[in-house]
């Protein structure tokens, strides 16, 4: 029999649980034992490590080396051979383990977001790893749960899932709880929930029926992947940058190649030397560290944001933080706290206060309507708890909605604990919270009798409720005392309370609800909750607007409680928008009116989007939080869409980044990284860029001013992939400069290299060669020692690159403005730099392979100069273009 046949009695018993208690430790010990833990086997996001590793081989710089080392060897040239092979091995270790490095950090991040499911076991509801269910938990799920095993449902309330990941349907399918038979496809077992799908709306309790590998996705074996990684736009820029590059120096190569066969030296002029020299100089010209330099980059920033307590989980979203220019933030849990507590209540006769309330207690005959209203609050109530082992009730675990989890909290205080409600009242039907509803009702039975108990926003509990709970008594609700309801009302609102109201129905012979059912209600008492804000949302909303980030707080309540909170916070410069105001504009009028808006509120999921279009529209780029099932086409809609630690697991899935403590503070502090990792890629790119042409321009004049050929082959490929194979990558450990949040937010259409890179890597490669040919020139007129002239250009090649990096690590200060040296990764690549340049020159191995011979003390006081020069150079066009500017900083 399949699962979603028979009666769910059935089932339960071929389970052996009972479905209002759960497994008990025993039966959960021997059901893993028996299907093992629920895990899918993953196929890998990333290439593996040795298709990884042969992958290396498939690059055209590689193509290149090897086929020139293979020439070479044809041709008699051992030595050179060796050489050309040696490094190009060299290089293939160096981009192996730089990929397989950014791989592991990317697979790190997307391995931290663990699901935890609540079930029911041992007659308790726990919170557990998805890894721990077993066949017979009975799963507990809320609109936004992602499905984590097979399960059949047992009890379901407006249910509906979206199983795209299943079955490719994207519109979410209804469920329910009736029967099925026959062979049904996987896409209509409406009867069941499946793993890697996720629950649209509604709640639902449901069986587990089969897990990990023996479930509908564990059957197609290849888990759909959550995080596509398609190439960046900067990884796209910088991959045509290269190609065209890379074309360019071909053609240069083959340009070099036939001057060179037609006037080089006559020793030079052969053609494996010219073929050689020609190869070198394209491998040194290529830039083809500048994509997996990105990548390192991108990755190793994904580690300093989640330092900061935020989980990038994808690339792309690590490389637009840094430009993004709105942040639409919820203000619960983000703005606030998140810990709502139940402050004040308003009853017919009573206004009570915290200690008031902490002190109701039902067996008392004392504020009977209060204590009516605490009930009604705590079993018109989604959320639950993880009682554990402890007597403190600060210490349970509560799960659930915040609103809901202050109503349970002032509960337990109160003595009466949601277990015992809710057995003592058994519920028979729901109609879940949503923010669009702003209200749950909840049916239940109480004694013989059946109430509908109801809690919502009070705007729509007061428009509906005809009578009100006068000291136990159930009295017409007036004119006269629905104004006086108001006005106590907006004496709290204007605290920036949050407040619900609270009021039931008696109904007979009912087990269904539905919203025609949601009238003649009568009016318990309305409740104010608070939630603190925290504490460093106020500085960090300044610094924020210093940098030119414009912030709107979107919240689904009212309109004075959202503004005496952004006036607590300092938010209040802009207009206050609410909800159904929106809902009456048209895109144009929205674009229109955003700019001067800084809180929306009384807002439904679906105006986030909206909100959202019309930033767009207007060139900015936005971040969005949420939380909840709705927010999802926000979050994806967003340039950087932002869930909450604590939001729905299709929040998270679908959001680009994960606020793992909620924080607004956090959103800011990933911005700031966000900038400092695109500040390194462009020094980086400028780094790389800068030392491409040295040797082109260097050798191209050698051979055609009549000298012999200005560096070897073997020296040049020593160069580019021993010597610079480390600093480039040292720079992604660089600390953005204090200034980066004092800028305005980067424009979407800014080009990576701008105007000034431009001209500060021509500036700089063209000034460095002629230096560097004069010092060649000099030395080889005056000694008429090409080993030692070559040497010499060697070092000046080498030394350069070591120099002048301290100056690109920033391009906004002076380097005497900031300690060049505080970066310990670019110290150790320099200092390996170092000592393979020395080596070079001065070990008798390396002297045979590179035809290099020792340098004397003054000599090396030269190539110290010229190093210096550089820095020099650099320093001056920085100061032309950057620092006196003040205008531009990269
Ligand atoms: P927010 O985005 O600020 O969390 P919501 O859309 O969740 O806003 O809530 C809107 C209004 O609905 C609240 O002001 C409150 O009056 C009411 N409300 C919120 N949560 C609940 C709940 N769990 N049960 C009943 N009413 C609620
Ligand atoms: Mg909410």
């Amino acid at each position: 029999m399949q699962n979603y046949e028979g009666s769910i009695a059935q089932k339960l018993k071929e389970l052996q649980v009972d479905d209002s208690v759960g497994l008990s430790a025993k039966q959960i010990a021997k059901n893993r034992e028996v299907c093992g833990r629920n895990i899918l086997i993953k196929t890998k996001t990333h290439t593996g490590k040795t298709a990884l590793f042969f992958s290396q081989f498939k690059s055209a710089l590689m193509i290149i080396l090897i086929v020139a080392g293979l020439i070479s060897g044809a041709l008699g040239e051992y030595v050179d051979m060796t050489v050309i092979l040696v490094t190009a091995f060299f290089n293939v270790i160096i981009g192996y383990v730089q990929e397989s490095k950014a791989n592991d950090a990317l697979d790190k991040l997307s391995k931290m977001i663990t699901y935890k499911v609540l079930v029911l076991r041992d007659g308790k509801r726990v919170l557990v790893e998805s890894t721990d269910l077993v066949p017979g938990d009975m799963l507990i799920l809320e609109a936004g749960s992602k499905i984590q095993a097979d399960a059949r449902i047992v009890e379901a309330v407006e249910c509906s899932a979206n199983e795209s990941a299943l079955t490719g349907e994207s519109e979410p399918v209804s469920k329910h709880t009736k029967e099925l038979s026959g062979t049904v496809a996987v896409g209509d077992r409406s009867n069941m929930l499946h793993s890697g799908t996720v629950l649209q709306s509604g709640t639902a309790k449901a069986v587990v029926v089969a897990t990990g590998s023996e479930t509908e996705i564990g059957k197609i074996a290849t888990l759909v992947k959550d995080t596509t990684d398609d190439d960046t736009p900067l990884q796209q820029q910088l991959a045509k940058l290269s190609k065209s590059l890379g074309i360019l120096i071909v053609f240069i190569s083959i340009g070099i190649f036939a001057i060179g066969m037609l006037f080089a030296e006559p020793g030079d002029r052969t053609f494996v030397h010219m073929f050689e020299t020609a190869v070198s100089v394209a491998v040194a010209a290529i830039p083809e560290g500048l994509a997996i330099s990105l990548t390192v980059i991108l990755a190793i920033g994904m580690r300093f944001i989640l330092k900061r307590r935020s989980l990038v989980r994808k690339l792309v979203a690590a490389e637009t933080l840094g430009s993004v220019s709105v942040i639409c933030t919820d203000k619960t849990g983000t703005i606030t706290e998140g810990k709502m507590r139940v402050t004040h209540m308003l009853t017919a006769e009573e206004t009570l206060d915290k200690t008031d309330i902490e002190h109701l207690s039902p067996k008392r005959k004392a504020h009977a309507d209060a204590v009516l209203a605490l009930r009604i609050g705590i079993l018109a109530n989604d959320g639950s708890i993880d009682q554990k082992s402890s007597d403190d009730i600060a210490r349970w675990e509560y799960v659930g909605d915040t609103t809901d989890i202050a109503l349970i909290y002032a509960g337990a205080h109160a003595g009466m604990n949601k277990f015992t409600l809710d057995d003592s009242s058994p519920r028979l039907a729901t109609i879940p919270f949503t923010s669009k509803r702003k209200y749950m009702a909840s049916l239940h039975q109480v004694g013989q009798a059946n109430s509908m108990y109801i809690k919502g926003a009070p705007e729509r509990i007061l428009a509906v409720s005809t009578h009100v709970e006068i000291g136990g008594e159930r009295k017409k609700l007036t004119d006269a005392a629905r104004k006086e309801w108001q006005e106590r009302m907006d004496r709290l609102t204007d605290r920036g309370l949050r407040l619900i109201g609270i009021a039931y129905k008696d109904v007979k012979n009912k087990g269904q609800l539905d919203e025609s059912d949601v009238g003649s209600l009568t009016l318990v008492a309305i409740v104010a909750l608070s939630d603190p804000l925290r504490s460093d949302v106020k500085e960090t909303l300044k610094v924020a607007r210093h940098a030119g980030i414009k912030i709107a707080m979107i919240t689904g309540d009212h309109v004075k409680t959202a503004a005496a909170i952004g006036k607590q916070v300092g938010l209040s410069d802009g207009k206050i928008f609410d909800g159904a105001q929106l809902e009456h504009m048209t895109d144009e009028e929205l674009r229109a009116a955003v700019p001067h808006v800084s809180i929306f509120a009384r807002v439904d999921p679906v105006h986030k989007i909206r909100i959202v279009r019309a930033f767009q529209s207007l060139g900015e780029v936005v971040a969005m939080t949420g939380d909840g099932v709705n927010d999802a086409p926000a979050l994806k809609g967003a340039d950087i869409g932002v869930a909450l630690g604590s939001g729905t697991d299709v929040a998270k899935e679908t959001a680009d980044m994960v606020l793992l403590d909620d924080g607004f503070s956090t959103i800011v502090a990933s911005i700031e990284e966000g900038r400092t990792i695109y500040q390194n890629i462009k020094k980086v790119v400028l780094y790389l860029l800068s030392g491409s042409f040295a040797e082109v321009i260097l050798i191209t004049g050698s051979i055609v001013g009549g000298f012999p050929v200005a560096a070897l082959p073997a020296q040049i490929l020593w160069i580019n992939l021993v010597e610079d194979a480390f600093p480039n990558i040292a720079l992604a450990f660089d600390k953005g400069d204090k200034e980066n949040m004092s800028d305005k937010p980067r424009k979407k259409s800014e080009k990576l290299i701008d105007k000034e890179m431009k001209t500060m890597i021509i500036l700089k490669s063209i000034v460095a060669n002629i230096i560097l040919f004069a010092l060649f020139v000099w030395f080889y007129k005056t000694t008429g020692d090409i080993d030692k002239t070559r040497t010499i250009v060697f070092v000046g090649f080498g030394i350069d690159a070591l120099f002048y990096i301290f100056s690109i690590r920033s391009l906004r200060h002076m380097i005497w403005q900031y300690n060049p040296f505080n970066n310990k990764y670019l110290l150790l690549a320099v200092g390996f730099g170092w000592l393979m340049l020395i080596a070079a020159v001065h070990a008798p191995v390396l002297q045979f392979f590179l035809k290099t011979v020792p340098l004397t003390l003054g000599e090396w006081g030269i190539m110290l100069a010229f190093g210096l020069s550089n820095v020099i150079l650099i320093e001056a066009v920085k100061w032309v273009f950057l620092v006196r500017n003040h205008k531009k900083v990269i």
